[in-house]
Order: structure tokens, then sequence, then C-alpha cells
């Protein structure tokens, strides 16, 4: 499932500062595409239990005024085009501007709902001259100050509002595996599926993707079912060159978000990318299962060690979520490509394993009894059990006195221990605490 927030407005109106409060942390994917336009911005926002991605449609840093106009075109297209619901920031301080005025037309023809917010409404007094805004003619329109956070969590819980309810975790187990292969451009992901479409016993179906951006392929190879999903050879036309970067990651990311298990490709020549890391945190935080294909191996000069020694690397850069499987591939070589099927859908499956509340209790009440958390401000904590919620990425309840007190450090002990006794290989986990 897919959902996607557009933060769209004229330069200065506040859009990247609401943009990091809504990720609360700067590990956003910047794509720096142009003189002209600035960052443009992509990320995960978690509101409520609800993850989505958010795109920050950028600014202008100079331009003559048709330059403006072009991009606000371009802007507003991008926010209809990839969101499904779109924020239209305006600033209370400056009050309605003629871009403004602009943008709001372009906007009010958008069948995509659209939040008109009013930002830097941070005292009684813009909170007064910020509704001249109505004129604009939005039927939603909230008003917010990005720097102090407030009216932000009424405007989170519309947007979540407007998300489909997640579908019951049952329904998800009779699924097929859905893989996508995401990757920067040139590492191998065209080759990798012409390397899989070119084997014999490949059966090929293209079903119709959920949305108009992915394609989904079926194959039943090496006596395996499974579902790829493909962005890479998809390219709008009427786009200008520029875009085409930006496009290609808006894409990586529904693929990710419609796929149980990432196939994250990196160019072992190169090494991971800051933008790999990014992409790998967002697969973490989503929830998705992982499997990091180190490919164009054929290409390393290879000594007794140089496998264990660039994995060992790698999984330093990927800490503190490292425990996934790692592959040194060639798809031009044809080396482990089976194997990095195998890989995968042994991650589809360690996803989906239900630990009986039993038998994680007896480990589980255990290893806490082995090393229990830490004293804090003189409370004692005391996990009393644990259980695994019913969801479709692992998630682990313990019932415990002081929910608070159990920090991070004891909080990765658990997660490691978990992890020593069970299969989670390649599988972000959750755990919570919980007053019992
Ligand atoms: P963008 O160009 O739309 O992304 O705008 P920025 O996020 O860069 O913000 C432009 C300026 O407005 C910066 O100086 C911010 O600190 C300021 N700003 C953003 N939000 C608020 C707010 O809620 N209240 C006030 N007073 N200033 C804000
Ligand atoms: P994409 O942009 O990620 O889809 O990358 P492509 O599949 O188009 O590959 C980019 C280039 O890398 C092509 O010239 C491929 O032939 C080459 N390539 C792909 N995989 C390998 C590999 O395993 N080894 C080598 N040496 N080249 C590869």
């Amino acid at each position: 499932m897919s959902f996607t927030v557009a933060i769209t407005g004229r330069p200065n109106v506040g859009k990247s500062t609401f943009f990091n409060r809504m990720l609360e942390q700067r590990k956003a994917i910047v794509d720096d595409v142009s003189g002209v336009t600035r960052d443009r911005q992509y990320g995960v926002a978690e509101w409520i239990g609800r993850t989505f991605n958010v795109i920050d449609t950028g600014g202008f840093v100079a331009g003559s005024d048709d330059v403006f106009e072009k991009e606000i075109r371009k802007q507003v297209h991008i926010a209809i085009d990839e969101a499904n619901v779109i924020i239209f920031m305006v600033d209370a301080a400056a009050g309605i501007t003629n871009l403004d005025e602009n943008m709001a037309d372009l906007l009010r023809r958008s069948t995509k709902p659209v939040y008109l917010v009013v930002n830097k409404v941070d005292n009684h007094a813009r909170m007064l001259e910020a509704s001249e805004f109505y004129s604009l003619g939005f039927e939603h329109i909230f008003f917010v100050s990005s720097i102090s956070g407030s009216g932000t969590g009424d405007l989170l819980d519309a947007v979540v509002a407007l998300m489909p309810a997640e579908s019951d975790a049952a329904e998800d187990e009779k699924e097929i595996p859905k893989f996508a292969i995401i990757g920067q451009p040139n590492v191998g992901k065209s080759s990798l599926l012409n390397a899989l479409i070119g084997q014999e016993r490949t059966i090929v179906s293209d079903i119709a993707g959920t949305t108009r951006d992915t394609i989904h392929t079926h194959y039943n190879l090496f006596n395996k079912e499974f579902i790829l999903i493909d962005t890479a050879g998809i390219r709008r036309k009427n786009k200008v060159n520029e875009d085409l970067e930006f496009y290609s990651v808006i894409r990586a990311i529904k693929a990710m978000d419609e796929a149980n298990v990432c196939l994250i490709m990196i160019d072992a020549g190169k090494g991971i990318t800051a933008q790999d890391l990014s992409i790998f945190a967002m697969a973490v935080k989503k929830g998705k299962g992982i499997v990091v294909l180190v490919n164009k191996w054929d290409l390393v000069e290879k000594e007794t060690n140089t496998a264990r020694d660039y994995e060992k690397q790698l999984k330093q850069r990927l800490a503190p979520f490292s425990d996934v499987p790692i592959i040194f591939i060639s798809v031009t070589e044809k080396q482990r490509l089976l194997k990095s099927i195998e890989a995968a859908l042994e991650v589809f499956e360690n996803r989906q394993r239900k630990v009986p509340t039993s038998k994680l209790n007896e480990v589980m009440l255990k290893a806490i009894e082995t090393f229990h958390p830490p004293v804090v401000r003189g409370n004692a904590v005391k996990i009393k059990y644990v259980t695994q919620l019913p969801t479709h990425a692992p998630t682990f309840a313990f019932f415990c006195n002081y929910p608070d007190d159990v920090k991070l450090p004891y909080q990765n002990y658990l997660e490691n221990k978990l992890r020593e006794n069970f299969d989670f290989k390649g599988v972000p986990v959750r755990l919570f605490f919980r007053k019992k």
C-alpha cells in the first residue's frame, strides 16, 4: 500500500521546516537537480502507527518571473501526479501573494484532496490575520506553526484519516511474495530482470500494478512463485530531463511500498552510497524485508577474504540493522542469481514468522532473567511477559511496570536475543513496551 503526501507552496512559506518536523529527522533523500530549484526532498513519516511518504516539491532560489511561473506549474504537476493528498502551504506572516493565488488556481482543478495549510501561525494575533486565507476557497484549512509544532497534530490526523485501513495480516499470508529491485541508475536492475526473464522456465505474465507507476511480473522460476515489481522501464513522456532522477526515486519508493521484500542492489565497485543508505533506512522504517545484492562482483579483484571483509564493512554502514543477507552477484556472469531469489524467499518467510507466545516467553524471560533491565531513577523495571502482535511486519509487545524506563541499549539487547533464537534475518522487528 502506497500513500504519499506532497507539500507544495511558494518559496519561504516554511515547507522544508514542516517537512523536517514531519520526519523528525533529517534523513531525507535530497535531490539537488538544478540551479533553479533548491533541493527536493523525500522521506517517510510516521504518525499514530501509520507510515506514509512525504515529498517536498521544492522551492526556488532565483529566477525571473517566467522561471517562477514554469517552476510553479511543475511543482503543482508533481504534487497532483504523485500524491494522494496535497498540502498547499501559505504564510500567515506574509499574507496572500500573487504566487499563492496562481498556485491556488492550479490546485483547485486537482481531483486529489488539497489541504490548505496556513503556516507561521505562531500566536493569537497571527491567527486573526490568517483568516484572510479562507478567501482562497479551499474546503479544508489548517492553521499551524511549523516551528512550535502547534496545529500540526490535527493536520497529520487529517492526513492519516485519508489512508485506507490496514488490511488484515492474515490476508498477507496467502500472498505470493512480491519483490522490488531497487538501486541507483546503472547498478544493473534491468539486467537482472532480463536475466530472470531469459530463464527457460519462466512464465511471464504482466499483471497491472496497483498503481500505474509499477509493473508486476509473475514468475515461476526454479519452482518458486513470486512477483517482481519493476519500475526501471517506466519513463513518463513530456518530462524534462532534470526530472528523471526525481521521478525514478518516487517510483522506487512506490515499488518498495508494494513489495514485501526489497532487493537493494549496490555496485560493488562504488560501494554503498548515501542515497542507498537512505533507501535502506526507508525500507527499515516501512518494515519491509531486505536483501542486499552487491552486483558487478566480476569486476572486483579478489583475494581469499575479499567478500568477508567487504561484508563486514558493509554491515558497519548498515548498523544498527545489519542482520541482513548480503549476496555478491554478477548479473552478466549469472552468478548467484538463484541464491538471490532464494534469499528473498527466505526473508519473505521470516517476515511472516509468528512465534507462539509460550515459546517466546520461555526464551525471552530467561534472557531477561540472565540480564535484568537496568534500574532507572530508582525504578526496578520488571518485564512480565511478551507477545507477538498480529501485524504484517514482526512486532513484539513487552508488558512491564515502567515501560518508559526500558532504554535503547536494553531494547537492543532484547532484539538481539530475539534474533539469536528466532530467524528474523532480513526483517526489521519492532519492540513496544506497554504498561501492565
Ligand atoms: P520553504 O522555502 O517553503 O521550504 O521555507 P523554509 O522551511 O526554508 O522556511 C522559510 C523561513 O520561514 C525560515 O526562516 C523558517 O525558519 C521560517 N519558518 C518556517 N516555519 C515557521 C513558523 O511556523 N513560524 C515562523 N515564525 N517562522 C517559520
Ligand atoms: P539499471 O539502470 O540499474 O537498470 O542498470 P542496467 O541493468 O541498465 O545496467 C547498467 C550497465 O551495467 C549495463 O551496461 C550492464 O551491462 C552493466 N552490468 C549489469 N550487471 C553487471 C555485472 O554483474 N557485471 C558487469 N561487469 N556489468 C554489469
